[in-house]
């Protein structure tokens, strides 16, 4: 079925389908007013969107895939360096505005187009090729500059399509959350998602727990840093009881925020995996388990296996730990302009090559250990992740936030480095805290207290960062 097929065919009037913040449109109105950006768009094949939290990007980005062109979403805070990277980059030919958009004065900025909510049109686009690009969507830039990823129509369909399926996703659902528009999370699954299903779309503005209770949606969405937030605001997690589905994903979700979201909110959060480059790969599902610590199985149309440095297949015995690899319908076509990362993402048999350090188990349920680069630790002959020191440290009452690093250690090669937020917290405590529940290897052998960690726009932690400080 073509990208936008449910709304090019929607008689539905329903006044606030697709809300943003406190301004909404209808389906019907949504489809016009994207039709008018799209008359105005005529010929142009790639289509930059300052991606600011409004009605206006929903209305730009469809009416760029409207015109059948490819989009690419700038994000409304990068600096100017940023902003001209992608503008160049992605060889926009137009940038859309609107009043709330940063200013346009930059080198590389293409011919304006204004975006009007108002203004409507009853124009017919023609379907675009399924192989044609959708998005141009860059990296987050969580380990280097970020890449734009080539994503056809045909990708973003398919996952959302599996996502459908996995999350029994239908129009009956009310989509709740608060994630910038520039990213697959907020873009694909929060606005693309609702578009191609037919449910209603909440976005919420600022992701603020209070905003996500008043919201009330059946489905909600978030990356661990809000989950976090409203787990430690239970009036406001325990308003989402109401759900059907809390879904976390962009990066791991610490155990100790699963538990609490539970407990509060009745609601087990299902936990998915995926990146710009392969969209969402692997998720639980509504109509089965959800385990902590781990993000479930593969969607309908994925294959994924771990392997060795060899590139060798390691058995799916959840303890054999190795590069995450994936293949089919959602990958993207490839880095714009980046010929060393395209050729070095692919394996001469087809796999994407995720960077990520995976186990899976007899069952099929995948378990994310971290990036091979920052989060698999080699410590006097032993490979310890991150992700499990840091949710020991979590345990803790007066930690707020913690990250683990490995850092150059003389005997061991790298030594076990945690950097922790919290109040009244030593660090011998805290070792021996890490101590007490895992073996002997894992416990830290640096406690570095800090004020904040260093995060991008999704909330992840930039890692390479700290481990320069
Ligand atoms: P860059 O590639 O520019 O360094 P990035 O990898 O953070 O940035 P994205 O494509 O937005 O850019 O993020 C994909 C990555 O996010 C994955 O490779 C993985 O490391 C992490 N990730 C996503 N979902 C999860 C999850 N549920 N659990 C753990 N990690 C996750
Ligand atoms: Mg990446």
């Amino acid at each position: 079925m073509p990208l936008l097929s449910w709304l090019a065919g929607t008689t539905d009037e329903r006044p606030d389908a697709v809300r943003v913040d406190d301004r909404s449109l209808s389906w019907v109105e949504l489809r016009r007013a994207a039709a008018a950006v799209a008359d105005d768009l005529r010929g142009a094949g790639r289509v930059a969107v300052p991606a600011t939290t409004s009605l206006e990007t929903v209305v730009g980005v469809v009416g760029g895939l409207l015109a059948g062109a490819a989009v690419v979403p700038v994000p409304p805070d990068a600096g100017p360096v940023e902003r001209d990277h992608i503008l160049r980059d992605s060889g926009a030919e137009v940038l859309l505005t609107s009043p709330d958009a940063p200013p346009v004065d930059g080198a590389a900025t293409p011919p304006v187009v204004p975006v009007d909510v108002r203004r409507l049109s009853d124009t017919r686009h023609p379907e675009p090729n399924p192989a044609a690009t959708a998005l141009i969507l860059y990296t987050s830039g969580t380990t280097g500059a970020p890449k734009g990823a080539v994503l056809s129509r045909r990708a973003v369909a398919a996952c959302l399509d599996g996502l459908a399926d996995a999350w029994a996703w239908t129009p009956d659902d009310l989509l709740a959350h608060g994630l910038p528009l520039f990213h697959v999370h907020g873009l694909v699954l929060g606005v693309l998602g609702p578009l191609r299903i037919g449910s209603r779309l909440h976005h919420v503005g600022r992701p603020r727990p209070d905003r996500y209770a008043a919201a009330a949606g059946s489905l909600c969405f978030g990356v661990p840093t809000i989950w976090s937030r409203i787990a430690a605001q239970p009036t406001a997690a325990r308003a989402l009881r109401g759900a059907r589905l809390l879904v976390s994903g962009s990066a791991a979700l610490p155990e100790p925020v699963f538990t609490a979201l539970a407990g509060l909110t009745g609601h087990r959060p299902v936990e998915r995996y995926g990146m710009t480059e392969t969209l969402i790969t692997v998720s639980a599902r509504a109509d089965g388990p959800r385990r902590p610590g781990t993000v479930g199985v593969p969607l309908p149309g994925v294959r994924t296996r771990v392997v060795d440095e060899h590139g060798d297949p390691l058995p799916a015995d959840g303890a054999a730990m190795g590069e995450l690899q994936v293949r089919g319908d959602t990958l993207f076509d490839g880095y714009l302009h980046r010929p060393d990362a395209d050729a070095a993402s692919r394996t001469p048999d087809g796999w994407f090559r995720t960077g990520d350090v995976a186990t899976v188990a007899p069952d099929g349920w995948h378990r994310i250990v971290g990036r091979a680069a920052t989060d698999l630790i080699k410590s006097g002959g032993y490979r310890i992740g991150a992700g499990e020191v840091e949710d020991a440290l979590l345990a803790h009452p007066g930690v707020r936030e913690a990250a683990v690093v490995g850092t150059p250690h003389p005997d061991l090669g790298q030594q076990v480095t945690a950097y922790v937020v919290g109040d009244g917290l030593g660090e011998a405590e805290l070792i021996d805290f890490v101590a007490r529940q895992l073996s002997a290897h894992k416990r830290p052998r640096q406690v570095r207290l800090v004020d904040s960690l260093p995060r991008n726009a999704m909330g992840k932690v930039q890692k390479s960062r700290l481990a320069r400080e």
